[in-house]
This record gives C-alpha cells, structure tokens and sequence, in this order.
C-alpha cells in the first residue's frame, strides 16, 4: 500500500494487498470460530503469543482483521480492534483502561448512550466529571490527581458543539494523561484524531464508516501518540515490545475477549463494504446539509439552525480548520407558533427515524425520544430545547429535501 496516498485509493485496495486466495479482491466472510492447527506446537504457539495465528472467534477472525486493518489506514493508526457495536467499543475501552477510584473527565456533550453508560460507571467506583469541552479551560480545570483519560466527541449529536479538540490534545500532553476522542460524527474522512494528539479513536462503524443503515459495529484505533509506560493500570503480561501497543493489547484481552462483544465477520463484511463509499458518500452528504442549513436558516417558521458550517456557529471557524466539510448532521428549532408533530408529520421523503448515517435523510424530535429518559433537567442544561429536531442526511438530490422541507414547513403555520 505503500504508493497509495489517497484515502478511498487504500481502503478499495487495501484487501489485496495482504495474502488472500484465488485473486479474491475482498476479503472473504471466514464463517468459523475455531482454528485448527497441523502441529499441537504452533497451536501452543499461538495461544502463547510467540507466533502471529489465530486462536478463538471471540478475539480474532481474519474478515475482522482485514476490516482493522483497513480501520487503521483509514485513521491513520497502529492498529485497531473491532467490536459488535459503537457502544461495546467505547464501554470495553473503559473497563479495560480503568479501575475503581480512577477519575476521568468528560465531554458534558455526549452521545445519549455514552451519558448513559458513564453514569453507570460512576456508581460502580469510577468518577467522571463532565465539562463544556468547547472550553480547553473546563477540563484542565477538572483534572485531579487520579485523573487517568479524556474523553470528547468530536461534533456533538444533536447540537453539534464542536471540542476544542486541539487544544485538549496538548493539555493531555501535558499533563500526561490519555486522549480518546470519538470520532463517530466526522469520521476518519472528515478528521483524524490523530493529528491532534488523541491516543485512542472510538468509531462506531454503524454510522458513516457502514453508512448503508443495515449493520451494527464499533472500533477503537490505537495511534501511538501516548506513552503507555506512563499509564499505571497496564497489567505487566501485556507489556510488550512495543510499549504503544500495551493499551490496545490490553483492551483485546482484559476488554474484547472477556467481555465478549465480538464482531461477526458477516458483519465486518458488510462494514468493509460500505467503508470503500464513505468518501464519496459523505461529500455528499456535507453538501446536502450545508444547503439543508442555510435553506432553514433563512425561513421564518425555524428559530434556530445548529449546524458548524453556518457563519454564526460559535465554533464554525474551528470547524473549518479541523474538518474537511462540517459534518453532515445538524438540528433546528421550530418557531414556538409551529406544532412540532404537525410538522414532522407533513415529511413524506424525510423519514421520521433514529440513526445518523443512513444514505437516507432521517429526523427526529430529539427532546421526545433519544433524550427522553434524561429528564427535562439535564436536557435544559444541554440546551437541548422539547421544539429541536436533528436532521441526519442521505445522499438524495438535494432538491427534493428542501422540497420536502418547505411543504412541510408551509403546512405547519
Ligand atoms: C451511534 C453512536 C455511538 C454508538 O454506536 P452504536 O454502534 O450504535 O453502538 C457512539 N458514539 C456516537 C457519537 C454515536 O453517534
């Protein structure tokens, strides 16, 4: 791969490249959990970690390997493990980095499953302090002495805050602590993580990375910018040769193989296939939103549009300097004269829906269904307002949403 330069070029070859039979130019679907081996020996071997093989479905699979290995060029990284969804990633990564009375900060901006989840670690043992990670200045701020990792998203869902990705990656620098940055939003086209310091990337590969809405899937992509040495919970078995590896190895042992949220090869398959599209998809997709958002913008039924390509975003200039193209999510308030159900039931292209990352456009009433269990509290405090709906778009021709859009819209006063 090494003359390849562009970054749908390394993922459509990236396959047959690596040993592979008959001439296949994908990776085929290895449908099997267990490996045989001729020589008792090597099957010692390679349980023991002395020779590269394969051991148990739960923790390898060469169709996963290929999709990892696929991840990692994509992110620029040393190598990757996949998972059965986003969500298994980011909460494997967790467990297995962490231990009872380690402090980690948060961005306050999260995925409401990720919420979630680190309420849940918090009553088992773990703090979490969650700050405006639009603000480097709240989470130095936050830092404590048994501060082990940050965490932050890239562009927040639904109010696409952007982090100040930045300059958080030199104030773990700094203070020696790891970086995980989620990258689901902008994915390995629009950002890498990694040139910005982070240490580890989450992408749940069911949005964009998969981008066909049909299969589950998540990864975490080591990049080697942190001294793992540093790190004080690394067991000493998986301390390795290469000591930028110890974490990863540490989140496919401790994480990945005792935790068991695998990844099917059927399903990496799938995912392999759908990644060999996201550049072209995702342009697409960045351009029907910045038309989507200013076409809001400019009607009087909506009160506010939330998308980092508008000028007046408070972070539309860091945007613009991180990511190719500002993402191709965004979410508006209606005008308080305009019934929220009224309008969403007057789409007839947009599907009313959950998910991001569909080929097809998607919206739904945010306050009403994914922050719904949160309470009206914390939903305030987000400022996620009951009238704000998130538009997550496909790859139609621009023309028949805003369409879609207007008569709905129209429909509504
Ligand atoms: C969807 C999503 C996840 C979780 O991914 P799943 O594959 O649905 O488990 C995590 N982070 C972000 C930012 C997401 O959008």
């Amino acid at each position: 791969m090494t003359n390849m330069k562009g970054f749908t070029s390394k993922i459509v070859h990236s396959d047959r490249l690596s040993e592979i039979k008959h001439g296949s130019l994908h990776k085929p679907v290895h449908a099997t959990v267990a490996y045989g081996y001729d020589d008792a020996r090597d099957l010692a071997a390679v349980f023991q970690g002395t020779q590269a093989g394969f051991t148990y479905g739960r923790q390898v699979n060469p169709t996963v390997d290929a999709l990892q290995v696929k991840l990692s060029a994509m992110e620029g990284g040393l190598g990757s493990v996949c998972f059965g969804t986003g969500m298994a990633a980011i909460g494997t990564l967790l467990f297995a980095l962490l231990r009872r009375g380690d402090h980690f900060v948060s961005s306050a901006f999260l995925f409401g499953n990720t919420n979630s989840l680190f309420m849940s670690f918090a009553s088992h043992g773990l703090e979490v302090t969650f700050v405006d990670a639009t603000d480097a200045s709240q989470v130095a701020e936050a830092i404590q002495d048994n501060t082990r990792l940050v965490f932050v998203e890239t562009i927040a869902n639904p109010r696409t805050q952007v982090a100040a990705l930045a300059e958080i990656g030199t104030l773990c620098r700094q203070r020696g602590l790891a970086y995980v940055v989620d990258n689901t939003m902008t994915s390995p086209y629009l950002f890498q993580p990694s040139k910005v310091g982070a240490s580890l990337v989450v992408n749940s590969l069911t949005k964009y990375i998969g981008g066909h809405g049909t299969t589950l899937g998540g990864a975490v992509t080591e990049t080697g910018a942190f001294d793992w040495r540093t790190f004080p919970n690394i067991y000493d078995t998986y301390k390795g040769a290469d000591a930028r590896l110890w974490a990863l190895t540490q989140i496919k042992k401790k994480g990945l193989r005792d935790f068991g949220a695998a990844l099917s090869p059927e399903a990496a398959h799938e995912l392999a296939i759908g990644a060999e599209t996201l550049a072209l998809r995702l342009k697409r997709q960045c351009a029907n939103a910045q038309a989507m958002a200013e076409f809001l913008d400019g009607r009087s039924e909506v009160r506010r549009v939330y998308y980092p390509g508008l000028p007046q975003h408070p972070e539309f200039s860091r945007a613009a300097g991180l990511f190719r193209h500002p993402g191709a999510l965004l979410s508006f308030e209606l005008d308080p004269g305009i019934d929220i159900w009224t309008f969403m039931n007057a789409l007839k292209v947009i599907i009313k829906s959950s998910n991001l990352g569909d080929n097809r456009t998607l919206a739904i009433p945010v306050a009403h269904t994914i922050y719904h269990e949160m309470g009206a509290e914390r939903r305030a405090s987000m400022g996620i307002d009951d009238s704000l709906i998130r538009i997550s778009l496909g790859i139609e021709e621009v023309e028949d949403l805003l369409d879609d859009l207007g008569q709905a819209l129209g429909r509504s006063t």
